[in-house]
């Protein structure tokens, strides 16, 4: 069942993007060469909880960190561990955080130093994913018009979608009704209404779709060893059109000013 969210409620989810999308820039801007994917992990408990907030991840099923750290050909759920990140190397970072009983969940992939064009063109069609997918996050659209929107960019570059793990509705779980994936039929599956809470996140391979679990379990690898890319929003349908509570609107206006130096 997809459970609507009341206007209160979707004031407190605001709240919850907002610090988890705060806490995704400041780790970005850790990332460089020379940093362990364990120290953005204990960054982003540090400041979740600082805020009064719980990181969501830990301890989910039994995942023991507060953020997925996955390198290259690693998709999604990756450990953060003492791997150095190193230049060239693209870092998918996902996390989430509860507060005042309600999740935000969000993603993102950083170039790590310089990266080959390939990779930051593989980056950017991913967020670019995302984009047409929140354009569909709309009263009347229906679930298949978010997944086109994902599939249709994506294959158009020659890239594929990964088919085994796809976005949700979120709320006071991290994990409720509907599955969202990125792949679809415009006009098929549920209609969208107001009120609903997505959490959509593209996952796009350079190479083939198909992907595996390594030994720990969790960390999700292209089969084919190729990189792969994931962006996510915590994303409202409201009268007014999809609103993105985990999108930080600071770092718009930082970046203006330094054009403007
Ligand atoms: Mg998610």
């Amino acid at each position: 069942m997809i459970i609507g969210k009341s206007r209160k409620e979707l004031e407190k989810m605001r709240a919850a993007g907002q610090l988890v999308g705060r806490v995704l820039q400041e780790l970005r801007r850790m990332v460089e060469p020379g940093v362990t994917t364990l120290e953005v992990d204990r960054a982003a408990e540090k400041m979740i909880r600082d805020a009064g907030a719980l990181p969501t991840f830990k301890g989910y099923h039994g995942f023991p960190f507060s953020i997925c750290a996955s390198v290259n050909e690693q998709v999604v759920h990756g450990f953060p561990s003492s791997y150095t990140l190193k230049e060239g190397d693209i870092f998918s970072i996902d996390i989430g955080a509860t507060l005042a009983g309600f999740v935000g969940d969000t993603a993102i992939t950083v170039p790590v130093g310089r990266v080959s064009p390939e990779l930051l063109k593989l980056i950017s069609i991913t967020e670019e994913c995302l984009e047409r997918a929140i354009e569909q996050c709309r009263e009347g659209r229906h679930l298949g018009d978010i997944g086109w929107a994902v599939q249709s960019h994506a294959e158009a570059q020659g890239y594929s979608v990964v088919r085994e793990y796809v976005g949700h509705g979120i709320g006071r779980k991290m994990h409720e009704d509907p599955q969202i994936p990125n792949y679809g039929t415009p006009g098929k599956g549920p209609k969208i209404k107001k009120g609903y809470v997505f959490a959509v996140e593209p996952m796009i391979n350079m190479g083939r779709h198909e992907t595996k679990i390594l030994k720990d379990g969790w960390t999700v690898v292209t089969l084919d060893g190729q990189p792969s890319a994931h962006y996510e929003h915590t994303i409202a349908i409201t009268e007014n059109g999809p609103e993105v509570f985990t999108r930080v609107v600071e770092a718009e206006q930082e970046r203006v000013e330094v054009v403007g130096v």
